[in-house]
């Protein structure tokens, strides 16, 4: 019997219920030619599947596990808030703590609304951006990902590039001729942009530090730049900081880089797990929402108290000294040392890295834009996908996505994933 019986049994169900047997496209293993494994639990720093194998996990649920999996705080916190009650429809204290702590820890949150998801962080932002401006274009990246709001489903990361999908049926053309995607990294481009249409673009939106074509780092000068420029033609800079944010430093990109933009969309981490979105900046283009202005977003679920409660508990846990000095040290060991060990196994590899998160793309590279991260041999990702995940190595299963360190992996899970990922260079030099 198949050591994954359970979980083919159940994706095939799955199958038939649900389009791919997925409720979210990346969740499906077509990219890699295997079929998934459903997962039982987690904890720490591995998760078992539904036929009891473990495994070392580099997903982090996408992102938001910085702590690892059922993290004893969060998961204490979570249950108390459950037991008194899981919705209102009225505000409660935790709202109030969360926002403040968010307002606290990231330079450009003056104010700040929470929201159930990222997707729902960057649609707000978006809205308010167009409000504030009475201005309709937008200007995003290629590779980059803010949600699935339709002004955003053009060139838009992981899940599409994953899946070879353009752009999407279902959003008019009236509205994708709005949405501007120019290469990452490219001043000229938007300057370019804007040039071609002034007084017209809304804001810029931008993931401070890619996630999703892979990781890649903003060069010196570009973040800056589009600062610069947002400046001098009135337009709104946008953070996109769902990945980011509380990852590569406390206070996000917007800490480390040193720049300031005037909106910042956040997720993952700051709900601990649990659906938690957030967006928010100058308190005079906030203040524009209503029920103080006239520009409207609300939500039935937002500020939920069990998922703020889970967030709340998380973000105290990372405020303790020396977590980010930590999570950096680990992040670097592991790019340098797998950096080694494919080298010494002649593998053609980048390692692109921020922090925590990583991406092995495999071509000789540098990757600092889309183009660059399509020219990845994806038959020598899946093959290393596939090896990874027989030594027990739970990884992004597309080659645009980031591997995410949390504070739950040892230095000996470290050390294990790279004789893991030598032995499967190993295997592949030999073909
Ligand atoms: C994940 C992600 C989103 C969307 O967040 P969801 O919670 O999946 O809706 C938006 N922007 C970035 C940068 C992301 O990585």
């Amino acid at each position: 019997m198949s050591p994954f019986a359970n979980s083919e049994r159940l994706f095939k169900i799955a199958s038939q219920l649900m389009p791919g047997g997925v409720n979210s496209p990346v969740r499906a293993w077509g990219a890699v030619g295997l079929s998934p494994r459903l997962i039982a639990r987690g904890e720490g720093a591995r998760i078992y599947d539904v036929d009891g194998n473990a495994y070392l996990d580099y997903v982090g649920s996408w992102g938001p596990l910085i702590l690892g999996h059922a993290y004893p705080e969060v998961v204490a916190a979570v249950q108390e808030a459950a037991a008194r009650g899981t919705s209102f429809g009225a505000s409660t204290p935790g709202e109030v703590e969360l926002a403040e702590m968010l307002v606290r820890a990231v330079p450009g949150l003056e104010m700040v609304r929470l929201v159930s998801s990222g997707t729902e962080a960057c649609m707000s932002a978006l809205r308010l951006a167009r409000g504030a401006t009475g201005r309709a274009r937008v200007i995003k990246f290629d590779g980059c990902y803010h949600g699935h709001a339709d002004s955003f489903l053009v060139a838009a990361g992981s899940g599409m590039l994953t899946h070879a999908i353009p752009g999407s049926p279902g959003v008019p053309g009236e509205i994708a001729d709005l949405t501007m995607s120019l290469p990452y990294n490219d001043l000229d481009a938007v300057a370019r942009a804007l040039k071609q249409h002034p007084g017209e673009v809304a804001a810029i939106f931008v993931e401070p530090v890619v996630g999703n074509m892979g990781v890649v780092p903003p060069q010196s000068g570009f973040l800056e730049g589009l600062r610069r420029l947002c400046d001098q033609e009135g337009c709104l800079l946008v953070f996109d900081e769902v990945i980011t944010g509380f990852r590569v430093a406390w206070g996000g990109a917007q800490a480390r880089y040193g720049i300031k933009p005037d909106l910042t969309c956040l997720g993952k981490i700051i709900g601990g797990g649990l659906p938690v979105g957030a967006y928010g900046g100058r308190r005079d283009l906030m203040a524009q929402m209503a029920p103080v202005g006239p520009i409207y977003q609300a939500g039935t679920l937002s500020g939920n108290p069990v998922a703020v409660a889970g967030g709340l508990a998380a973000l105290k846990a990372l405020k303790q000294a020396g977590t980010y000095e930590s999570l950096e040290e680990k992040g670097a060991w592991l790019a340098r040392e797998l950096s080694a060990a494919a080298a010494r196994q002649g593998a053609a590899v980048t390692i692109n890295r921020v922090a925590s998160m990583l991406t092995v793309f495999f071509t000789p590279g540098p990757v600092a834009n889309l183009n660059d991260a399509k020219k990845a041999d994806l038959n020598q990702f899946q093959r290393f996908f596939q090896g990874m995940l027989a030594e027990g190595v739970y990884l992004p299963c597309s080659q645009f996505e980031a591997w995410f360190v949390s504070t739950a992996h040892s230095q000996k899970d470290l050390e294990s994933t790279v004789a893991a990922a030598e032995r499967v260079w190993t295997g592949m030099a030999r073909g």
